[in-house]
């Protein structure tokens, strides 16, 4: 008997995606493997360059944070790639489906945001556990937690509203411009996204920030100063500066920039400035105003339009191929339907890319490093990352290979004696 090619092909196309799928673990979970083993090898001493200022018990300190963190992340992504091949392969999205069918006529708006909408409260239920574990057992063990299980339940209460209110009518628009916009819903779909985003970015420091946190217009005159100064120095209009009460949440420290054009703010957290003196602060300042002089963040959507637009195009495209659905073990073809699959498979296809990415941006952390250098001194900087790297509880250790696939930032070793050499 001939073999039917829609039903080879969607053969073909499973086992392409499962394999890639149990690659993908197998390779992240041996990097993490390495991690923990790397780290803890190195446990019983602190690295030269950090012997004057990291005590051996913060360095323990350090490589045990890291390891529990290893370890929890390493179930976490078995258990989440075990999620997609029951709702894949599986069967589980078809009988959410089915399930939405009894309500809702099937291939409909309706229908589509209801799919669409459950696949996102089992995700959440499937992360729930370690995101618990995390903040009240890990953070907690380590001393940063300092959420209750109240602000907890009252943050998920907010936060599901927020979701809610701003989820469902955008999966509605977006179902609809697929069915009202032809051949071509993709780039109307892009088009939409891509302004929904911009939109959030404008919206985020005014309207849904504050429903979190507190934040105050930074009071600390002599700092006020300083960092104006600074914001003088380097040429940059904001629109504030703000504290931020992270302390509710977490004790570890951050500054940030958010919005863009006329509503960027500047926000400390409080827990920074309460770890940093004012040089340092003007050092971090410094760093992240290096981020906006190099243009990382326009740099980084200059790629990722693009790159979300081939992949929406590659959308519009498997939408028409019945292997797709067949192969995922979806009897449904319908839009939704097309986009959860989509989107559930869609990491295993390009996990190869997170060493560019991660490689990229220690590229422009380097960059924003040079560039605090410059405005302010490097021995600054190298001081507070220092104090950052001791509070965080960071490993000063990481494994190369590690680092190299999945690290934002540079290791601490590289990227304080690339700061050392900076300093004139
Ligand atoms: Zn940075």
């Amino acid at each position: 008997m001939p073999a039917d090619p829609v039903s080879s092909a969607a053969s073909g196309f499973a086992a392409l995606f499962v394999t890639l799928l149990l690659l993908s673990l197998v390779v992240k979970t041996s990097l993490m493997r390495r991690q923990i083993r790397h780290v803890l090898a190195r446990r019983e001493q602190v690295p030269q360059a950090f012997a004057e200022s990291i005590t051996l018990a913060s360095h323990q300190r350090a490589a045990d944070y890291t390891a529990a963190r290893m370890r929890l992340a390493m179930s976490e992504i078995a258990v989440s790639a075990l999620f997609v091949l029951l709702l894949t392969l599986g069967g589980g999205l078809q009988a959410i489906h089915d399930a939405w069918s009894a309500a809702f006529a099937p291939g409909g708006i309706a229908h589509g945001v209801a799919l669409l909408a459950t696949l996102g409260v089992l995700g959440w239920f499937i992360d729930l556990p370690f995101v618990l574990i995390k903040t009240f057992v890990i953070e907690k063990r380590f001393g940063f937690n300092r959420m209750t299980p109240r602000l907890f339940a009252a943050d998920t209460a907010r936060e599901a509203a927020l979701a809610a209110a701003i989820g469902l009518p955008l999966l509605a628009v977006l179902l609809w411009l697929t069915a009202a916009m032809g051949s071509l819903w993709w780039l109307w779909v892009w088009a939409f996204w891509l302004s929904f985003n911009l939109l959030v970015m404008l919206i985020w420091p005014t309207f849904i920030a504050p429903l979190f946190n507190r934040f105050t217009p930074l009071a600390d005159e002599a700092l006020k100063a300083r960092v104006e100064g600074l914001l003088a120095r380097c040429g940059f209009q904001s629109k504030g500066l703000f504290v931020m009460d992270g302390s509710r949440r977490s004790a570890h420290g951050n500054a940030y920039f958010t919005g863009f054009g006329g509503s960027k703010r500047i926000v400390f957290f409080d827990t920074l400035l309460d770890k940093l003196n004012a040089d340092e602060v003007e050092a971090v300042l410094a760093h992240e105003l290096g981020h906006f002089r190099h243009r990382h963040i326009l740099k980084r959507l200059a790629v990722l339009a693009p790159a979300s637009l081939a992949l929406l195009a590659l959308l519009g495209w498997l939408i028409e191929q019945p292997w797709f659905f067949s192969g995922l073990g979806s009897a449904a073809t319908d839009t939704a339907t097309a986009l959860a699959l989509f989107f559930l498979v869609l990491p295993a296809f390009t996990f190869p890319l997170a060493p560019v990415l991660s490689y990229w941006s220690r590229v422009h952390e380097f960059e924003a490093d040079a560039y605090a250098a410059q405005q302010t001194r490097a021995a600054d900087l190298v001081a507070a990352l220092v104090k950052l790297y001791r509070d965080n509880a960071s490993t000063l250790t990481p494994d190369p290979l590690y680092s190299r696939f999945f690290d934002s930032h540079p290791p601490a070793a590289l990227r304080v004696a690339r700061l050392q050499s900076l300093q004139p």
